[in-house]
């Protein structure tokens, strides 16, 4: 019996003991191609030797010191590197271990920016009902996923949620695609209205939706008119880009594609590439110098922020993808897994949609595709894709999940950057053979 509470109380997973570019192998020397990078994580596959070497160099450094009392050099260049790449505006770095607590901190940012500005009747947060900020009790309050959030509701700090911007579910079959994503952002001006415009902090939400319903874009101009309603009403536009951003969509991050820049940026999955935990919070000048004016620093604070091994991680994956020019590699390779997705199940019965960015995809499973009625929850579609793929050697993430009373089943596919075309058509073989098995 094992002594770990894994997430499954129920099963235990394959014990992985090696991993080298985009295979993770098992105990009983099995090799799964990571073609969800883990969540979304992996972006330079395992082993990468420039991380490792990073990694052991900085260990032979310095391995920890408190940010109470100490910075690094190592910290701060990744922050001057994250900083360099950032949009413009966004100028300062906050570095935590996660994405949990990059939100949560974004989140308490936010609310000490109004107190700092003298603005304390500011209180409420507004997030999406099709979204996800991580599971600890602020971030899952934001968040408007309600499998995860439900018997935790008790606990959870009052938030408001608006409609989600998804258009193969939402858009109706009369309506523009910008009539629709002129529907979709009305609704923050709506709320907005119904609370007090001046009592409101923040608006958070994933520039791609990532956990909740597998790789969802926005739709035409609807986050240019999120970022007017936000300046217009004083609000801060915080975007969530633990899953999407890091170049997983193609540029280094997702907002740079719909024209825009949020007050607050978090980030996380892919800065590290699954190396070493950490998490961002990318900050505006204007945040920053509030906070420097008033009380002269932030409140709050964690243990391992800051932490040199992570920050030596961060900063070896960001250089790795830089200097190998890796996201030309995720437009192309996009591209090429957006055709092969869309010749294996274009006209697949069970395939309702297939959407996405650069090597940030997903497929829609529905039981009948005319008209998207989605399978029922006892059949757990998704898992048992899971299960499927597994077995031929696959890893995807699957999710499963309800939105404004529209159940789906999603897989997603977030491969590491540096696959090539093979990889991708192994990728969707072995995909169409899993989906093929679990819908029969
Ligand atoms: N935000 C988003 C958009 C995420 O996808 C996730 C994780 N799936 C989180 C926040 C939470 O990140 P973590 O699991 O690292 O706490």
């Amino acid at each position: 019996m094992t002594r770990l509470m894994h997430r499954s109380l129920i099963t235990t997973p394959p014990v992985a003991v090696a991993a080298r570019g985009i295979e993770i192998i098992d105990a009983q020397g099995k090799a799964y191609i990571d073609a969800s990078g883990g969540a979304a994580v992996s972006c330079l596959g395992h082993g990468h030797p420039a991380v490792l070497e990073a990694l052991h160099k900085q260990l032979d450094q310095i391995a920890y010191a408190h940010t109470g009392f100490f910075t690094t050099e190592i910290a701060e260049r990744l922050g001057e590197r994250l900083i360099e790449g950032a949009p413009e505006g966004l100028e300062h770095v906050y570095l935590v271990s996660g994405g949990s607590e990059a939100v949560e901190a974004a989140l308490k940012m936010a609310r000490q920016y109004f107190v700092e500005i003298d603005q304390p009747q500011r209180r409420h947060i507004i997030g999406r009902r099709q979204s996800y900020h991580g599971n600890t009790l602020g971030a899952l309050a934001a968040g408007g996923n309600e499998w995860r959030r439900e018997q935790f509701r008790p606990l959870l700090t009052e938030t408001h949620h608006i409609d989600p911007c998804f258009s193969y579910r939402f858009q109706r079959e009369d309506e523009s695609e910008e009539d629709y994503a002129a529907r979709a952002a009305r609704s923050l001006e709506e709320k907005l209205t119904e609370l007090g415009p001046e009592t409101v902090i923040a608006f958070v939400a994933e520039t791609v939706v990532g956990a909740t319903a597998g790789a969802v874009p926005p739709v035409g101009d609807y986050f240019r008119r999120i970022r007017e309603i936000c300046d217009r009403h004083g609000v801060l536009l915080i975007l969530d880009e633990v899953m999407c951003g890091m170049g997983r969509t193609g540029t280094l991050h997702a907002c740079e594609q719909e024209g825009i820049v949020p007050d607050l940026m978090t980030i996380a999955k892919g800065l590290g590439g699954g190396y070493q935990p950490i998490g961002a919070v990318l900050v505006s000048g204007k945040i920053r110098d509030a906070l420097r004016a008033g009380s002269g620093f932030f409140q709050h604070g964690h243990t391992y922020m800051g932490h040199p091994m992570a920050a030596a991680a961060g900063l070896a994956v960001q250089e790795t993808i830089r200097q190998h020019g890796l996201l030309d590699n995720v437009r192309a390779m996009g591209a090429v897994l957006e055709e092969r997705l869309t010749a294996r199940f274009g006209n697949h019965h069970h395939v309702g949609d297939i959407r996405g960015r650069g090597l940030f995809r997903a497929i829609e499973l529905v039981e009948d595709r005319a008209s998207k009625r989605p399978f029922s929850t006892e059949r757990k579609i998704h898992a048992a894709i899971k299960r499927e793929a597994m077995a031929r050697g696959l890893m995807v993430y699957p999710m499963g999940g309800t939105i404004d009373g529209v159940r789906g089943d999603h897989v997603l596919l977030a491969p590491p950057f540096i696959v090539n075309e093979i990889d991708v058509d192994r990728i969707v073989s072995r995909l169409g053979d899993a989906v093929d098995a679990a819908v029969t």
